[in-house]
């Protein structure tokens, strides 16, 4: 199965309410598609979700790069994964959500030339999960309301986004825990919010009070890896790094300081599913947890990530929530929900289809 053409497509889909984070309010999602066709009547299908204050990438740099690394790419066999791989990696330095769309497009086919869906080709570790469903940065009385109602849908774990006054957001956490009880599991994220002392006092003020959380993901800036270990150190609350860990490269240097328990693992940041697959490796050897998540971004990629989380067992909590907060879908197969419970298709490959007819050129 040959490469013969690279092409991309955009993708333009309203969110049903905006999505507030402590970087960023986001109102609808536009990502890049990419659609490789081949010598056999496969086509492989990936997207880049362009989060400039997140990885850097926009619409007009993914598709400059994607352009970069397509002529080497032209008339290679999908068949040499690895040195497709290797291509797409060393083509360019950084554009890692261009990288992604290009990789996971590969694996599609990948897939296809193996007659199975990806997740099974990669260790088929499970065949259902179950999303945590995240709750936006807002007051906490409308935090705690969203987190009520979201519960009465079926989600047993929620996401709940901090990352403004430290005492404000201890508020919106006693908010929620107190109108969720105490079963349901709650895991925060502050995306680089707070100071490495506020996190230590906040996670301690919330256990005294009461208030148990699963997990915090990025309390403190990215750069800090010091302020990262500092927590870890001086708090229970096992810490996941999100944006800290974007490679292998970094992974491995948060195992080595002890600056995070969990790493949460995503498409875009990293390249795509061969270096997240070496991440998975690494922390499954240091003994950390996995977390897979997305950018706000749509169903193709969400597939690809649910792929990896369906085949390694190292991955125990899961973050895929973004296709839900999306007005439609117009795509079929690939991820599917029933409330809080995820599914893949049979189909190979990523299994989503019905997709060129959709895209703007
Ligand atoms: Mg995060």
């Amino acid at each position: 199965m040959k490469i013969l053409d690279i092409r991309t497509g955009f993708l333009s889909i309203p969110m049903k309410k905006p999505f507030k984070t402590a970087l960023r309010t986001v109102d609808k999602i536009e990502n890049i598609v990419v659609v490789i066709k081949t010598d056999t009547d496969s086509v492989g299908y990936g997207d880049a979700a362009p989060t400039a204050v997140i990885t850097g990438d926009t619409v007009q740099s993914i598709q400059g790069a994607i352009s970069h690394i397509r002529q080497h790419l032209i008339g290679q066999e999908i068949q040499n994964l690895e040195l497709v791989c290797q291509i797409i990696r060393t083509a360019i330095v950084g554009n890692t959500s261009a990288k992604a769309a290009l990789d996971m497009a590969v694996y599609d086919l990948w897939g296809k030339l193996h007659h199975a869906p990806l997740f099974r080709l990669l260790g088929g570790f499970r065949n259902e999960l179950i999303t945590d469903y995240t709750i936006s940065i807002d007051t906490p009385e409308k935090m705690a309301a969203e987190s009520l109602e979201m519960v009465g849908k079926g989600f047993s774990i929620l996401k709940t986004k901090v990352g403004g006054n430290i005492q404000t957001d201890i508020q919106r956490l006693k908010a929620i825990r107190n109108a969720v009880g105490p079963d349901i599991k709650i895991r925060v994220d502050a995306n680089q919010g707070w100071r490495p002392k506020e996190a230590v006092y906040a996670l301690q003020q919330l256990q005294v009070e009461g208030v148990h959380l699963e997990l915090m993901e990025q309390p403190v800036n990215r750069k800090d890896f010091i302020g990262m270990q500092f927590i870890c150190k001086h708090s229970h609350t096992p810490v996941f790094a999100d944006e800290s860990a974007f490679s292998p490269e970094d992974v491995q240097q948060l195992i080595q300081m002890k600056a995070a328990d969990g790493i949460n693992i995503k498409l875009m940041k990293c390249g795509g599913i061969h270096e997240a697959l070496k991440i998975t490796a690494l922390i499954e050897t240091a003994g950390l947890k996995g977390m897979v998540g997305s950018m706000m971004e749509g169903p193709i990629g969400v597939t690809a990530i649910t792929h990896l989380a369906m085949a390694k067992s190292v991955i125990s909590s899961f973050d895929l929530d973004a296709p839900l907060f999306l007005k439609e879908n117009p795509f079929s197969g690939g991820i599917r929900y029933t409330d809080s419970k995820v599914q893949l298709t049979d189909l190979p490959g990523l299994g989503v289809y019905n997709i060129e007819a959709h895209l703007q050129y």
